[in-house]
């Protein structure tokens, strides 16, 4: 799995999905770059999030509000207050990291040892001194179970503190000298101090939602598992305000329709699973986050939260106006409830390139042969098609371009002309190109090519005056 693990990432480097950030100044930790290919297939992924969620839905409009936004919205929303991770920094090495991570590593070991009563032991432990931000008990924990920091080897710990993940900045000429703003740590607040702009504008009626893609930024202690967990991120939210006492119904069915959404791309629906959460967040009357079992784990890709009034209210409370609606059915004014859904965008591009990822091997009795290719679902894929003149003389190439530009305006097309057609094959599957329209001699005699599907590697011979329709239905959802 670590293998498996290892190779989607330096697959992802090789062709041009993620690179490090800053990588020629030894990078910048949990920062990523999307590549010329890791562009398209964001875009892809965020699009297909956009139709489903905002155009497929009438009920539902989008919005993009700013990063930066009045810092007394964050003292509203409780994130000044309380986003934060408990965190400790061992003395010796000079390294910082979060004191539950250190015991979840911990009960890991354990669980793989075959000490499972230490294991469950532990978790329990750990969880009450969370619920109850025990900052002592979670150092007397690490104290007591004798973990060493992984780079030092030493027990030399420091006491455990509350730290804060938002990031903040100045902002130039803010009224009574508190300049400081924060970069947004979630999209979902630009979404509620909108709630009454939206609602009277669009004349929405309850139940609506709003959704937003956007970037968020958390200044998380510890940077693992490639873009898992950056500091720099993108999230596709859906705020939906529904009637007080509905929020249940509208929280099963938003549950269930997400992960449909996750499965119509053609994932394993073995590898996810809903994980209800027990410890709820304040503003909370039900959670569940969609989980996927990535290599190193199950872990979530998606939450779905039932956020009350609170968040409404709050920012009612802090702004000192009204953030009602009124329902003419019942003639009364009232705080909609909230049901969220929340998805990290590089989340889920992990997720697609580790379940797309595939080495095969092919080899026959005689010959020895092996590919690695990405199933990616045909709407993701960042090329629908790649077209290859069968060799680079006799016109091939001229009628190969003739077909590129007769089809470019309706997808994203490559052209490959270097190489045996064997090798270019291999290279379109690598990055996904569910099809290869091959331009041969017979093309410039009957106007006919042949498409190459990527999965079954079976090719057909059709009319190039049919490729568009071909490819349309092909790459259709
Ligand atoms: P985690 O427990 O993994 O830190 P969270 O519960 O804090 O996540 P939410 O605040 O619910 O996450 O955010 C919603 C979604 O945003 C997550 O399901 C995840 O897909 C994504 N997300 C959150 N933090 C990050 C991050 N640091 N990097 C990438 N994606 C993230």
């Amino acid at each position: 799995n670590d293998e498996i693990f290892k190779n989607v990432i330096s697959h992802a480097k090789e062709y041009g999905f993620v690179f490090q950030s800053s990588e020629i100044y030894d990078g910048l930790s949990a920062v990523y770059d999307y590549g010329q290919l890791g562009a398209e297939l964001k875009n892809n992924i965020k699009q297909y999030w956009w139709k489903s969620m905002v155009q497929l839905n009438e009920n539902i409009v989008g919005i993009d509000s700013a990063i930066f936004m009045h810092p007394k919205i964050w003292k509203a929303s409780g994130h000044v207050d309380g986003f934060n991770d408990p965190m400790i920094d061992n003395k010796d090495s000079k390294k910082r990291y979060r004191a539950d991570q250190l015991l979840e590593d911990k009960i890991a070991r354990y669980e793989k040892d075959g000490k499972t009563d230490k294991a469950n032991d532990l978790q329990k432990e750990m969880d009450l001194a969370l619920n109850d931000d025990n900052l002592p008990r979670l150092k007397e924990l690490i104290i007591d179970h004798e973990i060493v920091c992984p780079v030092s080897g030493t027990r030399n710990w420091t006491d455990v503190r509350q730290f804060n993940l938002m990031f903040s900045t100045q902002m130039g000429a803010m009224a009574e000298g508190s300049d400081e703003v924060y970069l947004r740590p979630e999209t979902a607040q630009g979404i509620f101090v909108n709630f009454l702009n939206v609602q009277k504008s669009g004349r929405m009626k309850i139940p609506f939602g709003i959704a937003q893609i956007g970037k968020a930024f958390r200044n998380e202690v510890i940077a693992r598992q490639f873009i898992m967990r950056m500091r720099e991120f993108e999230q596709m939210e859906l705020q939906f305000f529904v009637k007080p006492g509905t929020e249940m119904e509208w929280y099963n069915k938003w549950k269930e329709s997400r992960l449909k959404w996750h499965l119509a791309l053609g994932t394993n629906p073995a590898k996810y699973r809903f994980h209800d959460h027990t410890k709820l967040a304040h503003y909370a009357n039900a959670a569940v986050d969609i989980e996927y079992e990535f290599p190193f784990g199950f872990k979530e890709v998606e939450g779905i939260h039932s956020r009350t009034d609170f968040d409404l209210k709050q920012h009612q409370e802090f702004s000192g106006k009204k953030m009602q609606f009124f329902d003419p059915e019942i003639n009364q004014s009232y705080v909609p409830y909230v049901v969220e859904t929340s998805i990290g965008v590089d989340r889920f591009f992990l997720l697609t390139l580790i379940n797309a990822y595939e080495e095969q091997d092919l080899s026959t009795e005689d010959k020895k042969d092996s590919r690695t290719v990405l199933r990616l679902h045909p709407v993701l894929a960042p090329y629908k098609a790649a077209i290859l003149p069968l060799t680079k003389k006799d016109g091939l190439p001229e009628k190969a371009r003739e077909i590129m530009n007769s089809l470019k305006l309706d997808f994203n097309i490559t052209y490959d002309e270097k190489d045996s057609i064997g090798k270019r094959y291999r290279r379109q599957d690598a990055i996904g190109t569910p099809f290869c329209i091959t331009v041969d001699h017979q093309s410039l005699e009957d106007n006919t090519v042949t498409i190459r599907h990527r999965d079954s590697m079976e090719q057909e011979r059709v009319a190039i005056a049919d490729l568009d329709r071909i490819i349309a239905n092909l790459v259709s959802w």
